[in-house]
């Protein structure tokens, strides 16, 4: 049987991040050794709070010291730059290991010295993006967490984490008391709302409830004693952005903590919210149509959608809803009024251009082609700007610049790319499917009426640009 060392650093490194620890290094690899079926763990050599910069490290300075007396024969670590973040020097010790007859392997899988004798492993590892690398590994370490059922983040309402057993979730007794009473409300035929204000009424749990958090409570699978984890993850590991993930990457562990409802209530609960949603989705479908596109002409800023249970659906001024009248006024504009003047708009605007403009269609293709041009520079943009990144690191790594410097460079470049990326968001969404779309319109059009939300939807995205509205009067800006 082969023999395997193991090798973890904490990376407190020249970034200033620390993102995982040895602990969670070691579990994770001896995991890997033992589905890998590489052989039976030799050794753990660790160094804690250890720059990868240079190799005067004790852990290290063993592991090599043990290889020359060809105690084990595999080496394992989580990537490469836990060897070494210095390309050259890492090179050196991997040549060295591997004269001892080591093999290295990575967790990561971008290294294997069987694999990649000629170092072309070392070369594709370091070509890539520092910082994509970085926030890939967050998301490794996170998801290896989780599948042991660990509660990573706040407890949820109802519980506490464990002072025994790190990131274990203990039933607070309290808490779960009104856990079970919002359960009971909802089963008894009482709303969101309604729950939350005979909650504040009778004075139960906390001061102040919302729509929201009841219906987290309600939904969450937390309560009967499971962990539901990787619902979202993050963007990138600047940014506080979250994606959310499709349902089958979720990890859900069974029974990982104290349920505080059962598991034949939950079912009812959420067979009923299924119910009561169809019963209100008529006018629910119809009430997207213009999100993100309608603009309070005296704020300029965005108008929010609204789902009203009395009166019509429709877009009222952010700042109004949030500030108050002194700072904006409510201009609300109904969802059908909307969509009567802006499909018979578009109609006529349309016919119109068609008209005096007989060959429309070819000059629609010119000018996707230019945009296509556009967005041909932009790609190239974000691509210098992903060099200069690279070249940014490398100075870092050589102390040619102070890490204050590398941070505001760095930003300064992420947010130049974001800019390029949003813009050509904006072309291709412009472009999108016009061509063929304008006669299709034109036809659909004249029964707008009877178009799904979701038609009507698609269309207001390729002609309109914005609508805005002030107290007076509504206008539509086209995209053509
Ligand atoms: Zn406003």
């Amino acid at each position: 049987m082969k023999k395997v060392a193991i090798y973890v650093r904490e990376s407190r490194d020249d970034l200033g991040l620390s993102y995982e620890t040895i602990e969670t290094q070691k579990s994770l690899l001896e995991k890997f050794v033992e589905e890998k079926n590489l052989g039976a763990v030799y050794k753990v050599y660790e160094d804690d709070n250890y720059s990868g910069i240079n190799f005067e490290r004790p852990g290290i300075k063993k592991l090599i010291e043990d290889a020359s007396f060809g105690k084990f024969d595999i080496l394992v670590a989580k990537d490469l730059s836990r060897l070494g973040r210095s390309n050259a020097r890492t090179l050196l010790f991997l040549e060295s290991v591997e004269e001892y007859g080591v093999r290295v392997l990575t967790y990561d899988g971008r290294y294997d010295s069987l694999r990649d004798a000629e170092t072309v492993g070392i070369d594709s590892w370091f070509n890539e993006r520092y910082v994509i690398d970085i926030s890939r590994k967050i998301r490794a370490n996170l998801r290896h967490k989780i599948e042991r059922g660990e509660y990573i983040g706040n407890p949820p309402y109802g519980y506490v984490k464990s002072k025994d057993v790190r990131n274990k979730l203990e039933v607070c007794e309290e808490e779960a008391f009104v856990v079970r009473e919002i359960y009971k409300l909802y089963l008894e035929g009482y709303g969101y709302k309604k729950i939350s204000e005979i909650l504040e009424e009778k004075g139960i749990g906390k001061k102040k409830w919302n729509v929201t958090q009841i219906k987290r409570i309600l939904t969450s699978r937390v309560y009967v004693g499971d962990t539901v984890q990787g619902v979202s993850e993050r963007v990138s590991y600047k940014s506080k952005k979250t994606r959310r993930l499709p349902k089958s990457e979720w990890v859900i562990t069974k029974n990982t903590h104290e349920p505080i409802i059962d598991e034949e209530t939950f079912d009812k609960v959420q067979k009923e919210r299924i119910k009561r949603q169809k019963g209100s989705g008529n006018h629910k479908g119809g009430l997207s149509i213009f999100k993100g596109l309608v603009f309070c002409a005296d704020c300029n800023k965005r108008m929010y959608s609204r789902k009203q249970t009395k009166g019509a659906d429709g877009y009222t001024c952010q700042t109004y809803e949030k500030q108050g009248r002194a700072a904006c006024s409510r201009h609300f504009v109904s969802e059908s009024y909307l969509s009567n003047i802006v499909f018979s708009d578009i109609y006529m605007v349309l016919s119109d251009y068609v008209k005096s403009n007989p060959n429309c269609i070819e000059e629609l293709a010119q000018i996707n082609e230019e945009r296509d041009e556009e967005i041909n520079i932009l790609r190239n943009l974000i691509e210098s700007s992903l060099r200069k990144q690279k070249i940014l690191y490398y100075d870092r790594l050589d102390g040619r610049i102070t890490a204050d410097m590398y941070d505001s460079m760095n930003l300064e470049l992420k947010s130049a790319i974001e800019r390029y990326k949003d813009e050509i968001d904006r072309l291709e969404r412009a472009v999108e499917n016009k061509t063929e779309s304008l006669n299709l319109l034109l036809k659909t059009l004249k029964s707008y009426k009877d178009l799904s939300g979701e038609v009507k939807r698609k269309i207001v995205k390729i002609v309109v640009e914005k609508i805005t509205v002030s107290e007076s009067e509504v206008c539509i800006w086209y995209n053509l």
